[in-house]
């Protein structure tokens, strides 16, 4: 930190500076973190709540720092945000996440009564205002032979409220070549939801915070008719219902009864490496 005059406060307490530290060292190493090969990929499986089948993952990046162990992606995703590396580094995650669905598909074929596993990628607000988002998306696609309908993007429901067409223009033409797009973190935003109908996107993806209200049975009568209605609302418009942050059989039951379409959490499984998920698959086919 710095030491305008010998604060006090600030020698007060060295976990904020051992923090700030950490920070500015992670945001040194970052930039060349891809190159060094650093980042890796966890997947966690999507499952389908009517018949517990897995549909496909979510990819959620990770970073192995040299010195500090595994980060999660709230640890350098905002900094990759701020310095610009989120583009290739998010470029990456998506090339990364294709080939696995590609590898996949190649060794369950195409399971799910002929619906391919399919992958869910987040996108970051800087990668949709970058115009090159529309061609790496069809180049990583046509390198990997992956039809667009195995690929899902997620953006968050923040970063598109208010969006202006420019916005719209690259998720409306991936939309069209077949790409999903899905609205994450649904809920939080405050988003008009007559908003909805402009948007490109097929899929809600409600945020954790309405699954942490189906924790106990039966669950806050509230909060019951909110998910019920986005749901009507959803199926209405056509779009499909995810729910995240499922921890425990009830919310699974209770977001199953609702009409929610699939769910994603640790009840299910935790975000893991990829061979985790062709055992789930496997188990899934076999069982
Ligand atoms: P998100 O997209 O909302 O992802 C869901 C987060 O919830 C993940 O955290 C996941 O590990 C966690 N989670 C899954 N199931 C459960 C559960 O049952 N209970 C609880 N408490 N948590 C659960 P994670 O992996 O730390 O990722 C955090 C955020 O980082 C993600 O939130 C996403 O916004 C961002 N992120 C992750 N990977 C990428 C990426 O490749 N690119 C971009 N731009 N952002 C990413
Ligand atoms: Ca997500
Ligand atoms: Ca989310
Ligand atoms: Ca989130």
């Amino acid at each position: 930190a710095k030491s305008a005059g010998g604060n006090r406060f600030e020698l007060a307490d060295p976990e904020a500076d051992a923090r700030a530290i950490t920070r500015h060292g992670l945001t040194t190493a970052l930039p060349t973190a891809l190159d060094r090969g650093e980042f890796f990929i966890e997947y966690q499986p999507l499952v389908h709540l009517g018949d517990g089948s897995v549909r496909g993952a979510e990819a959620l990046v990770r970073w192995l720092h040299p010195q500090h162990g595994v980060l999660g992606p709230d640890r350098f995703i905002p900094l990759a945000e701020h310095t610009g590396l989120i583009v290739p580094l998010g470029r990456w995650v998506m090339e990364q996440s294709v080939r696995q669905a590609r590898e996949w598909r190649e060794r369950y074929g195409d399971g799910n009564e002929g619906r391919p596993l399919r992958i869910n990628v987040n996108l970051s607000p800087c990668q949709l205002t970058h115009p090159g988002l529309v061609q790496d998306t069809v180049d990583i696609l046509e390198r990997t032979g992956v039809s667009p309908d195995a690929l899902c993007l997620e953006v968050t429901e923040s970063a598109l409220i208010g969006a202006d067409d420019d916005l719209l223009k690259p998720l409306r033409r991936l939309a069209e070549m077949g790409v999903d797009i899905a609205l994450d973190d649904f809920g939080t935003g405050y988003s008009n939801l007559a908003n909805l109908r402009r948007l490109p996107v097929s899929v809600l993806k409600l945020d954790r915070s309405f699954t942490q209200g189906m924790q106990q049975f039966p669950a806050d009568p509230v909060d019951l008719k909110i998910v019920e209605g986005i749901v009507a609302l959803a199926h209405s418009l056509d779009l499909a219902v995810t729910v995240e942050g499922v921890e425990t059989g009830a919310q699974a039951e209770q977001l199953r009864i609702l009409g929610c379409d699939t769910a994603q959490g640790w009840y299910y499984a935790r975000p893991g490496p990829p061979d985790r998920l062709h055992e789930l698959a496997l188990a899934d086919a076999t069982s």
